[in-house]
């Protein structure tokens, strides 16, 4: 093998990006692929720590600044320059690892993975290959049956550290791509951020379920990071991406089949789908009496599948060694367990407790889940609410107002306490649920607080007696027909008086309060 062997196979990488032409066999049905063969999955997931500098230099990590203005002679490789390891990013690398139930290793060293790469200024990336910070943990994972919900453990192979490179931008197509494009522009200010990556060991036996425990790994892994605070997690912007390995093997088999690995699946609904679409695919391949070539494939987003990359590398053309500018990385056993007591309730434990605390069923939990709402929901309940009432205003009205606006809940513009105050005016009779929607809309829509939105657009329930006393005996002036029957016993005509004094009072009337005192006033009641 030549020195620059692999240097040449990212280059041809780098160069020829777009589909391949060739896209094999057509595909077997996801139904009828299970029915012969049996899936195995592994996933490898990068995480963008968020730390305020990066990995082994202090410039600032702040996403969106001007082009190569976040760099440095560290990051940018200049001869002489030293690095320097990050301790928050260790932090937060042995936090991950031990939420994931692994052991942290009490000494291990950086490595440099040599490759050629334009947006990697140093041509090799400092990360670690044999040893890894943490390994041999676990992440439990639930998916939906139609028998229920069914727990998986995933086991975790490893968690370590590493650092992000740089960005290329082609100019001149109209693609964006290489392909076409006049020139190429980098931009060094994500290189060297620090990066976890947490690798599975191979996950079996899933069966049909497989797609769905890709993705319930994926959201399970986004969460506990997310509720340890050490990255933003946001697949959608990068922060987390996952590559997902998937390889089938005949049912009964002695040995697993050839996986392919499909590179940076960008959401929760595409890691589900690359699995599924590869499953598909690889049926499609070994029915025709082909052989599963070991490559990286990339998730094309509009095709719902992958499509070929190169053909994989072999870790010795990585000509990984020990990183000589850099020693090596010993935590202490007393700060691994001090770090250990600073982990927070761990999202299946909170699951757990709000199921109870809350009375909920599984049903009423998954779309808590799902929705993502059981912290806003907490927040919001901690703010006085009802649970019922909290989940009831953030599950329905609120939920459809992210989604119209493509935002999660805890970005959109309302707080947890705006919404408690919302649920407060409902249950002391100021607003009907009717009003309540439209000081939600106000509050969205930056008019200030719910008591003054209820102010400003008038919405407050007329409820004293005065003035409704006055709308109700307007009512059965304006209407005296009505008003005979009713006196003559017949109740259900008092249905047209409650009507004009709803049309009096702009729908702000107390229906039930008007319709009493409706009785009361004609000696019906
Ligand atoms: P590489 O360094 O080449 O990416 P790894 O050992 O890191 O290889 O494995 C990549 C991922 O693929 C891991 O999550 C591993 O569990 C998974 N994996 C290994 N063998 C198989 C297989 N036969 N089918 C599916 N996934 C596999
Ligand atoms: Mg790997
Ligand atoms: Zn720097």
């Amino acid at each position: 093998m030549s020195l620059y062997g692999n240097g040449f196979a990212a280059m041809a990488h780098a160069v020829t990006p777009g589909p391949a032409t060739n896209d094999g066999p057509t595909p077997v049905a996801f139904e009828q692929a299970l029915d012969t063969y049996e899936p195995v999955l592994g996933l490898e997931t990068h995480i963008e720590l968020g730390t305020a500098s990066k990995m082994f230099c202090s410039c600032s990590t702040v996403f969106g600044a001007e082009p190569n203005t976040q760099v440095c002679p560290v990051c940018l490789a200049f001869p002489g320059s030293l690095p320097v390891v990050n301790e928050k990013a260790v932090e937060g690398a042995i936090r991950l690892g031990l939420a994931l139930n692994c052991s942290v290793a009490p000494w291990g060293r950086f490595a440099r993975k040599n490759y050629f790469y334009p947006d990697m200024p140093k041509n090799y990336q400092i990360s670690q290959y044999d040893e890894p910070i943490c390994v041999d943990g676990h992440l439990d994972v639930t998916v939906d049956t139609p028998d229920g919900p069914r727990e998986f453990r995933v086991e975790i192979e490893r968690v370590h550290m590493e650092e992000d490179t740089g960005k290329s931008s082609h100019v001149g197509g109209s693609t964006g791509r290489i392909h076409g494009a006049s020139h190429s522009n980098v931009d060094y200010n994500r290189a060297g951020i620090p990066l976890l990556e947490i690798v599975t060991k191979p996950i079996a036996g899933a069966g049909e379920l497989a797609p769905l425990v890709a993705r319930a790994y994926a959201a399970e892994l986004r969460d506990l990071t997310r509720s340890l605070g050490i990255s933003d997690v946001r697949m959608e912007e990068g922060s987390m991406r996952c590559d997902v390995n998937v390889s089938i093997n005949e049912r009964g088999a002695s040995e697993w089949g050839t996986r392919s690995e499909t590179k940076n699946v960008n959401s929760l609904r595409s890691v589900e789908r690359a699995v599924r679409s590869e499953i598909e695919r690889q049926a499609g391949v070994l029915g025709a009496g082909e052989r599963v070539v070991q490559e990286t494939r990339h998730f094309q987003e509009n095709l719902g599948r992958s499509t070929s990359g190169r053909s994989k590398e072999e870790a010795q053309d990585y000509r990984y060694f020990p990183d000589p500018d850099l020693v090596p990385v010993a935590p202490s056993a007393e700060w691994v367990e001090q770090l250990r007591t600073t982990l927070p309730e761990l999202p299946a434990a909170k699951r757990a407790r709000v199921k109870a605390e809350w009375g909920l069923n599984d049903t009423e939990l998954r779309d808590l889940v799902n929705a993502d709402a059981i912290d806003v929901v907490e927040a919001t309940v901690t703010q006085g609410a009802s649970s019922k009432e909290a989940r009831k205003l953030w599950l329905n009205e609120l939920s459809r107002r992210a989604t119209e606006q493509e935002v999660e809940l805890s970005s959109l513009n309302i707080t947890p306490a705006q919404v408690a105050r919302v649920i407060a005016l409902v249950s002391e009779g100021t607003l009907t649920n009717k009003l309540a929607r439209q000081v939600v809309e106000g509050v969205l829509a930056g008019e200030g607080e719910p008591d003054d939105v209820v102010e400003a657009r008038g919405l407050k329930v007329v409820s004293d007696d005065g003035a409704l006393g006055a709308a109700v005996d307007e009512a059965i002036a304006n209407d005296p027909d009505a008003a005979d029957k009713v006196r003559g016993g017949k109740v259900a005509a008092a249905g047209a008086l409650v009507g004009a004094v709803m049309k009096a009072t702009r729908g702000q009337a107390d229906a039930g309060r008007a319709r009493e005192l409706i009785l009361e006033k004609l000696g019906a009641s």
